[in-house]
């Protein structure tokens, strides 16, 4: 118990780190002494073998444990005597043991496992699992729950734990916790250690390594087999059409031979990759014409947008209101009467009454996707705005006649009339405004902001994408090249 109680106790990161070191360390060892088989199939052994990575750069490790520099001596193998060699060094020693050693270090490991792996257990959550019965199945007892959800909020995650997850304890032979560990997600974990006596939750971050990398691709068949071949997630690839939704259609636009230059983040943890990060910058290549983005974060508000090369934003802003109009006759109200037929109908938009024939401006950059009819709304034009936004504007007079399904229209632009088509009492707008296919009140939904970068910060913002948009260049050209050799 000592080493574990000892070694958990610490509160600050680093120490704590330390100690958990410390215990792998203490079967590193035994693995490498060669009879690890015996102990292989406990979970710090395996995190051990995984973090090898951890072990190596902490040059401060050693085994301060009696038993190791006692009973191990120093002919046996020289690395036991000091243990300040790198896990590498360690690997390659080979251990010659005479059967009095082996036992030796067989009561090591029986000390080893009653110190570490026989106590500290693994349990992963199954579906309609909670912590009650996971603690049931540990053999903990029930009111150790009360005291672990009463030491500290950080604790609350536990309140959200996920089947597959994984919940290491660590309890005495009474069915009292000592220690609990939960892993909350690839960057983070909870520990949980008991501190003169008291549970106490802290939430540590794993260190995580940014790498850059890049990806390109053309389209020969499909979008996302372009994104296949080219090696992209699923996630970078959402991303990229997020980025460029505003400027182009990824469902309809797209042509064969468009192509993409992508650099982004890889994150990595003790040297393997856990995700994609951030796309750095990028440029897309629709039907001749480029589009390129890259990422900026603002030092003030140190919030991050992507911009195009000159600094104005990708995403394009929204109007709150398209129409010059005398009042709102109508709010969005989910429970109103309708006026007319009068039961119960939802009120999906906000109605302006204004004169017939006022005219009814795009709310936002977008492209028609409806124009036509569609019952009581009378007259229609539906307008979608990057990926995740629509606006739609009903009981129309008459369109503009310039514009049809799939026309690109400007923010401002006119594109229909007021009227009062379909069930209206007067000439109005019914204009509706959809997230992600939701509808949201269109007078208090927060709207994307599309601001540039601010004239102040043009210096900086030119200074830290530069090197982004020579490297995108770089890649962009031997793509080019690529792409050339293989007509
Ligand atoms: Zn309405």
């Amino acid at each position: 118990m000592s080493l574990i109680s000892k070694d958990f106790r610490s509160n600050q990161h680093q120490s704590h780190q330390k100690g958990y070191v410390r215990l792998r360390w203490a079967l590193l060892v035994i693995v490498f002494a060669g009879i690890g088989a015996v102990v292989a199939n406990t979970n710090n052994v395996n995190d051990a073998a995984n973090e090898t990575g951890l072990i190596a750069n902490s040059s401060t490790a050693r085994i301060s444990t009696a038993m190791l520099s006692t009973e191990l001596h120093t002919k046996t193998a020289p690395a036991f005597k000091s243990v300040t060699t790198s896990a590498d060094d360690l690997a390659r020693e080979s251990f010659t043991l005479s059967l009095p050693e082996l036992q030796a270090q067989q009561k090591i490991i029986d000390e080893a496992n009653r110190l570490s792996s026989k106590k500290w257990r693994e349990f992963t959550v199954k579906s309609g699992d909670n912590l009650a019965r996971l603690f049931k199945r540990a053999s903990i007892k029930a009111q150790q729950l009360d005291e672990l959800m009463k030491s500290g909020d950080e604790v609350k995650t536990l309140t959200r734990i996920f089947p597959k997850d994984t919940i290491r304890v660590l309890s005495d032979d009474n069915g009292k916790l000592q220690a609990l560990r939960y892993d909350i997600d690839q960057k983070s974990y909870l520990m949980v250690e008991r501190e003169q006596g008291v549970l106490v939750a802290k939430t540590y971050n794993h260190e995580i390594e940014t790498r850059h990398t890049h990806a390109s691709g053309t389209i020969d068949s499909s979008l996302s087999h372009a994104a296949e071949k080219a090696g992209i997630s699923q996630n970078i690839f959402m991303e990229l059409a997020n980025i460029f939704g505003w400027d182009i259609d990824f469902a309809l636009d797209i042509r064969k031979g468009d192509s993409f230059t992508v650099l982004y983040e890889e994150l990595f943890r003790n040297g393997e990759k856990i995700s994609d990060g951030k796309i750095l910058a990028a440029d897309f290549i629709n039907d001749g014409k480029i589009y390129r983005t890259v990422r900026y974060t603002n030092p003030q508000t140190n919030s991050s947008e992507y911009y195009t090369p000159d600094g104005k934003s990708m995403r394009k802003a929204f109007i709150r209101s398209p129409v010059h109009f005398s009042r709102i006759s109508s709010g969005f109200n989910l429970k109103r009467k309708h006026p007319i037929l009068l039961n119960k109908r939802p009120h999906r938009g906000v109605d302006y009454a204004a004169k017939s024939g006022t005219p009814i401006y795009a709310a936002g950059d977008g492209k028609v996707i409806f124009k036509g009819k569609k019952g009581g709304y009378g007259k229609v034009m539906i307008l979608q705005h990057g990926t995740k936004y629509t606006t739609l504007y009903a009981h129309l007079k008459t369109y503009n006649r310039k514009l049809k399904k799939g026309s690109k229209v400007k923010q401002g632009q006119t594109i229909a009339y007021v009227g009062k088509t379909g069930l209206a009492t007067g000439p109005h707008l019914h204009y509706e405004f959809r997230v992600n296919g939701t509808h949201r009140n269109p007078l208090t939904v927060k709207l994307p902001i599309s601001s540039p970068v601010p004239p102040r910060y043009m210096a900086d913002f030119e200074l830290s994408t530069t090197p982004l948009f020579s490297q995108l260049d770089l890649l962009v050209r031997s793509q080019q090249v690529a792409m050339a050799d293989n007509i």
